[in-house]
């Protein structure tokens, strides 16, 4: 059951920073009522400071399992190709036990980082050796199964992968537990949403793989269907990680990635571009000028030594991004939105990049925006502390060393950029208290199964 009332010392509320907060949450999970400098004693008092849950947009939960086994370098130079020849050999072998144990885990770990939502972008869809599950939507099941057992929200997005490169290439051997064609991807999709109905922290949406995944038409056909149960759910893709994905596409369709995509699809804000990390300047103020969101994921990006995303042009146009942790290379709010800025001071040779104005805080703007658009490409109603939101509630330790004497902005500055996880003390979702004191409510026994599978795989 949620609490019904909240009573935090110091929180980050749509209107700013305010002290003596009492939420009123509703038997739901959503906030009701928001008083500020109350004398109230009533409600369940939390010490620290209290900001909005974050959405994470972009995971991949199997790559838990593997994560830092890549870091070894290969015979020829090492890309996100050979990363992914790793990966796949953990992806070919996990059995739905072992997946829903590795996910738990995640989530768990991903709400002990301030996120209290996941986007789950799910290629994992049959059997090893391919064949399809007696349920088509097993391994998305499993998924929902951990979010539920970890007390995330999740936003599952199942993902269409038929081909195996542009223009309708016949997928790979190591790629057949991804691949679906029209139907038989619809089938898990209608399954799906049956389930997903009833499930106040669920939602659905559709993730074609990319664009050497899917073809224009299939894309068309897929979405027209989708449209029909969910109007305007969330759709994610990838686009633009790499060089070689860049120079195949211009060399099968004259465009580049994020160029053709703009011209294939009238994109609007229920489009998540993950990574977009490769884009000219007429393919940032377009994606921008679209409204689409750029899906970030800073850490992942840069483990695989993708590239840069243009960052400061694309704030500048008024675009939207949100962030994600995507190979789970890192789990952890702070450090997704530190290296995002820490990659263009980089590039550009100066500080404070993403502040955007002069006197404002980098932490302050880059956790709202990230906030906000994440909440709305996977469609979860969170990403502020207020009225008729969810009561996604993260709350910092305010004795951490990296948070003692930290008031207003220069919180989220010193969480960011120096704390880091360690900074997260408490986290409510849907106002069920899921981290007390840093403990994961069922840490242990979810700890257990991940160690059981790892162990599986790595047999
Ligand atoms: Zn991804």
């Amino acid at each position: 059951m949620p609490e019904d009332k909240l009573r935090l010392s110091t929180a980050l509320l749509s209107t700013g920073w305010h002290d003596d907060v009492l939420i009123g949450i509703d038997d739901k999970g959503f906030i009701q009522s928001v008083d500020v400098n109350t004398a109230s004693r009533w409600g369940k008092a939390v010490k620290g400071i209290a900001v909005p849950g974050m959405a994470n947009v972009h995971s991949h939960a199997h790559q838990r399992a593997m994560a830092g086994l890549a870091e070894v370098s290969g015979s020829q130079e090492d890309s996100f190709w050979t990363w992914r020849q790793v990966m796949y050999g953990y992806a070919l072998k996990m059995k739905p036990d072992e997946l829903e144990a590795v996910a738990a885990e995640l989530y768990v770990e991903a709400l002990k980082a301030g996120f209290t939502s996941i986007g789950e972008f799910q290629y994992l869809h049959h059997a090893p050796d391919g064949t399809p599950y007696s349920d088509p939507a097993e391994l998305s099941l499993r998924c929902l199964n951990a979010a539920k057992t970890a007390g995330i929200a999740i936003t599952l997005l199942p993902t269409l992968y038929t081909y195996g490169g542009f223009g309708g290439a016949a997928p790979q051997n190591a790629q057949r537990r991804f691949i679906n064609d029209a139907d038989s991807y619809l089938a898990i999709i209608a399954r799906l949403s049956r389930v997903l109905g009833s499930e106040p922290l669920m939602r659905l949406g559709i993730s074609p793989h990319s664009l050497r995944a899917v073809t224009p038409e299939l894309l068309r056909e897929v979405l027209a269907e989708f449209d029909r149960s969910t109007p305007d759910g969330p759709v994610h893709i990838h686009v633009a990680e790499q060089g070689k994905e860049v120079e195949e596409c211009i060399a099968f369709t004259g465009k580049r990635p994020v160029e053709y995509l703009l011209s294939l699809e009238q994109l609007s804000q229920r489009w998540c571009l993950i990574h977009a990390t490769h884009m000219n300047e007429q393919e940032t103020d377009g994606l921008a000028a679209s409204r689409a969101i750029a899906g970030l994921c800073p850490t992942t990006e840069a483990n695989r030594g993708d590239g840069i995303f243009n960052g400061q042009r694309f704030l500048a146009q008024g675009g939207s991004f949100a962030i994600g942790s995507d190979s789970h290379i890192s789990v952890s709010v702070a450090e997704e939105l530190r290296q995002f800025e820490y990659s263009q001071r980089l590039k550009l040779q100066r500080r404070n990049v993403l502040a955007g104005q002069p006197n404002c805080s980098t932490g302050r703007r880059i956790f709202e925006a990230a906030a906000s658009s994440g909440a709305r490409c996977i469609a979860q109603p969170q990403g502020a502390i207020k009225e008729g939101l969810r009561a996604d509630i993260v709350v910092l330790d305010s004795d951490h060393p990296s948070l003692i004497g930290r008031t207003g902005d220069s919180v989220l500055d010193s969480w960011i950029f120096s704390g880091g996880n360690a900074c997260v003390k408490d986290v409510f979702v849907g106002g069920r208290h899921v981290v007390k004191d840093r403990q994961h409510v069922a840490e242990q026994s979810i700890a257990r199964r991940f160690a059981k599978a790892i162990a599986e795989l790595r047999n």
